[in-house]
This record gives structure tokens, sequence and C-alpha cells, in this order.
């Protein structure tokens, strides 16, 4: 281990004071710890995989030669939308449209992988079924990650988020847009196969519009820069990630990953989207009244009706991208009815958590109605969807659930509207169940 002090990781180009430990190799190599447990993941597998010890030097990097993967279970749009429909609270059209997309797009993964389904597409069999990719509109806080996450879970496949404004073109300052399959990778526990059938979520996309339409001299790198980049990623490419993230180096080994079976979802807000096709009068057709005020509110179906591509150029979108996401479909936002079934109706409602949270503790917990409204009201105002939903709670419930431990064993608590809106103690009485006189 001694030798000349390597001053940096020579697999990630990691810097010796970033690493937690570098070890230091003859001449001058390093490498930190980070890569040294990805080299030993790779290594495990492919001595599981081959029930013999890998061979090492470069062979390591590369996708193994691939067994034939196992078809993904193909579960119906129908009832990937009824599972849907237990976490997820409305937003019927997006549903739909993500079931059916999910469903084609494993069709399509199988179709590719399997000759079995040369038979049945009989004169067919040669045509290729094209990816298709999804673009979820809707404000924050309506739920289009919850839609995405929940189906990976249904599916059973690797999931990864990743946020569009901290990526950047390669070589500056921010996230090469690899690091968002680093994502998938390590949610696959570095499985390379099963990372390559995954999903993405890129949230804020509308966020990387191209800066401007007048040619500038400075390079717009986190704009259009990251459009063309991640264009590539989401038509299919086989793309070299740097298996401890941050920024490519010459000499680094990389792990290759075909993209090309990674369904990306892609979600942004677009906001004011509803205006421009109003204004284009394409709505008209669509029997949209003009508002009086200045809301317009255009449905889910008839966004996605009267939406043009143009639309979305106007946001800064450049147009092979919008190519790449041939799926749209638009979020609703959430009204307060929506709000509070979201409190109290999905198989993991904050209600339901907080709940048995106290249960766990032996007490018990209960929400009036009146303070379920307060809290949909209270979200509304933070203006941030359903995200608000759990922040209005924790913050109601903090003091009862510091003194929780403290409270007489049995004790009954009741979440009034009062309590939400912070005009009585947030500590809402405890009725001490009464011990019969013996
Ligand atoms: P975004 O649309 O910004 O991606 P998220 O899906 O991340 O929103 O929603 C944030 C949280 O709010 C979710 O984890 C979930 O608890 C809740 N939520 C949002 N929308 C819904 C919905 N339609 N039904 C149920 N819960 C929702």
């Amino acid at each position: 281990m001694a030798g000349d002090r390597a001053e940096s990781c020579s697999f990630c180009g990691k810097p010796a004071a970033q690493a937690g430990k570098l070890i230091a190799g003859p001449a001058g190599v390093g490498i930190c710890d980070a890569c040294v447990t990805t080299c030993g993941r790779l290594l495990e597998r492919e001595k599981s995989r081959d029930g013999k010890p890998a061979a090492g030097g470069p062979a390591m990097q590369e996708a193994p030669a691939k067994p034939p993967l196992a078809p993904i279970k193909l579960i119906p749009p129908t009832q990937l939308r009824l599972e849907l429909d237990a976490h997820v609270i409305g937003q019927a059209h997006a549903k739909k449209v993500l079931s059916v997309a999910v469903f084609n797009h494993y069709k399509r993964l199988n179709d590719r992988h399997t000759k079995a389904t040369a038979a049945q597409a009989g004169d067919l069999a040669n045509v290729e079924l094209d990816k298709s990719n999804v673009l979820l509109i809707g404000p924050t806080g309506t739920g289009k990650t919850l839609l995405a996450r929940s189906l990976a879970r249904m599916l059973d496949v690797p999931f990864a988020i990743a946020d569009a404004t901290t990526l950047t073109e390669a070589g500056y300052v921010g996230d090469d847009v690899e690091t968002v399959i680093l994502r998938l990778l390590q949610a696959a526990d570095m499985d390379i196969e099963r990372a390559q059938r995954g999903i993405v979520f890129i949230d804020e996309i509308d966020k990387i519009g191209r800066k401007s339409d007048s040619a500038s001299i400075t390079r717009d790198v986190s704009g259009e820069g990251v459009q063309q980049a991640l264009l590539k990623l989401l038509e299919g490419t086989i793309c070299n990630v740097p298996p401890a993230g941050g920024r490519k180096h010459p000499e680094q080994q990389c792990i290759r990953v075909d993209t090309s079976d990674i369904l990306f979802i892609c979600g942004g807000a677009f906001t004011g989207l509803d205006r421009i096709i109003a204004r284009r009068g394409g709505a008209k057709s669509l029997g949209f009244v003009p508002p009086q005020n200045d809301k317009p509110s255009l449905s889910a179906e008839q966004i996605v009706a009267g939406l043009q591509p143009e639309d979305l150029f106007s946001f800064g979108m450049i147009p092979e991208f919008v190519g790449r996401l041939p799926v749209i479909s638009v979020l609703e936002p959430l009204d307060r009815e929506a709000l509070i079934r979201i409190l109290t109706e999905p198989r993991n409602a904050a209600t339901k958590q907080y709940r048995k949270l106290f249960v766990l503790s032996g007490m018990s917990l209960e929400f009036s109605r009146e303070a379920l409204e307060a809290a949909a009201d209270r979200a509304l105002a933070l203006g941030t969807g359903a995200r608000g939903l759990r922040s209005v709670l924790e913050g109601v419930l903090l003091e009862t659930m510091y003194a929780l431990p403290e409270a007489a064993p049995g004790s009954k608590f009741t979440v009034t509207a009062e309590a939400i809106r912070g005009e009585k103690p947030v500590t809402v009485l405890a009725a001490t169940p009464k011990k019969k006189a013996s």
C-alpha cells in the first residue's frame, strides 16, 4: 500500500480530500473506498452468476453477456389502474394513460428479449415497437412522482428520481445526465440487468427549457445542453456510468448501461400551459368557456386534447426532446375534497400512519372531519398540493408526540379544527380510560 501518494482516485477522479479513504497503489495510483465497494459488488455478482471467480481486468466493467431475461410479468392496464387507485387519489386520466403506457412498454421489452412472441406476431414479427416515454404535466404535489413510484413498486422494477435542474451538459459544474442512470443502478443494487428494465422519473423537466431563442455567446449548458444529453438516454443508448458518481474521468472505468428498455417518465408543472392552449383558441372547440378571472380551468382531458407540440416549445423544450415523450398526460390540481381524501383514503394515508404511531404506543388518535377540512385548507394555502398536508399534521402533532411516552396508557387523542389552526393547545385532550373500582 505504500508508495507515491495518490492525489485522487484513479477510477472516479475524486480528490483524496473528498474520498473517505484513498488506498494508494504504486506510482501515484489510488482507489477510493466507494470504487472499492463498487468493484467488490461487480466481482461478487460475476462470481455468483458464473459459479466461479470473475476474471479481473477490463471485462469487469462491461455489461456481462446477458443470460436470457425472464420476461416481466405483464399486468393488464385495468389491474394497474386498480392498484394505482389504492395509492393515488383522483388523476383518472393520468392513471389510465400510465397504465397503458407501462403495459405497452413492458410488452415491448418482452418482445425485444424473447423469441416467443415472434410466432404470435405473425407477419408483424419484424415490426419494431417504438419506445413510449411519458410526460406528466401538472402542478407540484399532485401525485406525478407518486404515480411513477407506485407503478415501479407494482412491477417490482428499480426506480430512481432525478431533478432536471441539477443536471448540466457534460463538462460543466453540476451533474452529468449519467448520474440519473447511476441512481437507477444503485436502486437495483448495482445489478445492471435489473437497472436496464427500471423506471426513471425526471422531475422539473419544464425548468430546462432553452434559455433564449436568440443566439447567445454563452453556452446554454443547463437548458438545451441538458435536453440534448437527455435525448440520447430517452431514446436508448449505451451510456457509460461512472461507478462512484461525479464527473467522468478519461481513464475511469465505467459501467455500461443500455437505456433502450428503461422507461423514462418526465414531470413538470408547465405553469400557464392551459392559458396558452386557451389563448390559441384550441380549447374553444373543446367547449372551454373563457374564464372571468385570470384562472382558466381546463380539465386534464381538455389540455391533452388541445395540446400541440408548439405549446411545449414555448417553454423552451426542443422539438427533438418533445418527440421523445410521445405519451402525455395532465394531472389536475387537487381541490379541498381531494386533499381530504388523500388524508384518509390511500393505503398509507397520513392520518392512518399517525394513528398507527399512536397505537404502537398503546394510545389512540382520531381526527374530526372539521380537522381534516382545516388541514386541507392550510395545505391549499401553502400551494404545494398534497405535499403540504404531511407538514401541517407533523407541526400540529409535534408536542403531542413529544410527550406521548409519558401519557397515561390508553389515552385517547382527538385532533380538532382548532388544533389544526393553532387556536387551541396542540395537544388535544386525552381522555384517560376510567378504571373500574374493584
Ligand atoms: P409531484 O406531483 O410534485 O411529483 P408527489 O407525487 O411527489 O408530487 O406528491 C407528494 C406527496 O403528496 C406524495 O408522496 C403523496 O403523499 C401526496 N400526494 C400527492 N398527490 C397525491 C394524490 N393524487 N393522491 C394521494 N397522495 C398524493
